[in-house]
């Protein structure tokens, strides 16, 4: 086995040697890439951080899996973030190895023994999510002596909601199962939760107070402390006519199903990925060539733009250059061979946008750069810092970009 080598497969985003402009037009302007270029936004993920912690009572872990990339973790420790949701060993060693401060917490339902070891062992982490009693077992095993010191946190399973992107399906012990599984990890736990996610992107405060409800009957059923509440992520942003609820129509809910479901007491967590960092990041594109109203263009769903394929998403988007052509409705493709490298929109851009052009693609700071692959030896993208407000505001976070 010493002759197995790991590596990965996406090459990492590339930093310019020289200091740069810290405007998306100027950058561009001077860099002409022909390659992706990641626009950061360091002080609108601080904004957000800080507005989504001035608005949640309680401690906010920011799920790691969004947007990995060290500058964004910096940002979101700028805004006050100390605590991390990992779900691998990977993220749990790069949160670490940034900040010996930070409390991580292991919230993958399903661990190898080796990352559960390692993550208990050698970067200090406490709090473990199950949703099984195999996993239960195996937690124990690998953390054995910890009682005093474990955290265990037991996600419960949501009937499919009516977030952009469900859950429900993969992950959650169903009722009984999940009163049994707090009765049995109560000896072994010297901190007890109930977690769960109602989907991603979700627009309805309500599903927050309907999973709390359930929590809540789960919690008095099992007839043991409980000392912690998570309620996940999924807090929406705005994208193209999507304005969602404001932010304080979540924490409103969220405090009321609390407080009527006699969980006062608990500590509370969230788990924000999407709103604390989509803002936060944008895309800029290159037109290689234009069909009608189909633009062929350098990133696609292989790339950035994952959630622009099949998941439907439309990204706010800006020609980089002026143009007194009305809006016309465009789909991009990107550059894979593969013909499901197809991004429908519609994307509203002048009507006279023509190959050569760069197209800015807003609100990718969330699952973008995060899923990109190697296919097809489309991997390399640049990165900049840059100082201009992100290109749609979501109600509540009162980001005020340094511009
Ligand atoms: C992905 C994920 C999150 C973050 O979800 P967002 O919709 O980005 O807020 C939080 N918790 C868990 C367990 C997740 O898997």
């Amino acid at each position: 086995m010493t002759d197995l080598r790991f590596r990965g497969a996406v090459a990492p985003l590339r930093r310019a040697a020289q200091p740069l402009p810290r405007s998306v037009d100027a950058v561009v302007a001077r860099l002409r890439p022909e390659e992706p270029l990641h626009c950061l936004r360091p002080a609108t993920i601080a904004g957000a951080a800080q507005a989504f912690r001035a608005a949640f009572p309680g401690h906010v872990l920011y799920a790691v899996k969004c947007n990995p990339e060290p500058a964004v973790l910096r940002a979101l420790w700028e805004g006050g973030v100390r605590h991390f949701d990992c779900a691998s060993l990977g993220e749990v060693r790069l949160v670490r190895s940034m900040f010996p401060e930070a409390a991580i917490h292991f919230m993958h339902p399903v661990k190898a023994r080796g990352a559960i070891r390692e993550a208990w062992t050698r970067h200090g982490v406490r709090d473990f999510v199950l949703d099984s009693a195999a996993e239960l077992a195996k937690i124990l095993e690998e953390t054995a002596g910890g009682d005093a010191r474990r955290g265990l946190v037991v996600r419960i399973a949501l009937p499919k909601g009516s977030a952009m992107y469900d859950l429900s399906g993969k992950f959650g012990a169903a009722h009984a199962d999940a009163v049994a599984l707090l009765r049995a990890a109560r000896p072994h736990a010297a901190k007890l939760g109930v977690s769960f996610h109602v989907g991603s992107q979700c627009l309805e405060p309500a599903a927050y107070a309907r999973a709390i409800a359930l929590a809540g009957a789960v919690i008095r059923e099992a007839g043991v402390p409980v000392e912690v509440l998570d309620v996940g992520g999924g807090y929406p942003v705005a994208y193209p006519e999507i304005t969602p609820p404001p932010l304080s129509a979540f924490t409103t809910a969220i405090a009321i199903a609390v407080a009527e479901q006699g969980l006062g007491a608990l500590e509370l967590w969230a788990e924000p990925g999407r709103a604390l960092v989509a803002g936060g990041a944008s895309v800029v594109i290159q037109v290689q060539q234009r069909r009608d109203g189909t633009l062929y263009v350098n990133d696609g769903v292989y790339g950035a733009l994952s959630d622009a394929g099949v998941p439907g998403f439309r990204f706010p988007v800006r020609l980089l250059r002026g143009s007194s052509a009305d809006l016309a409705p465009f789909a991009f493709f990107g550059p894979t061979c593969d013909s499901a490298d197809y991004m429908k929109g519609p994307f509203l851009l002048p009507a006279d946008v023509q190959e050569g052009d760069w197209i800015e693609v807003g609100q990718l700071g969330a699952y973008g750069a995060s899923l990109r692959t190697a296919f097809n030896g489309f991997d390399r993208a640049g990165i900049v810092e840059v100082a201009d407000a992100p290109l749609l505001e979501t109600p509540g976070y009162g980001i005020a970009a340094a511009a």
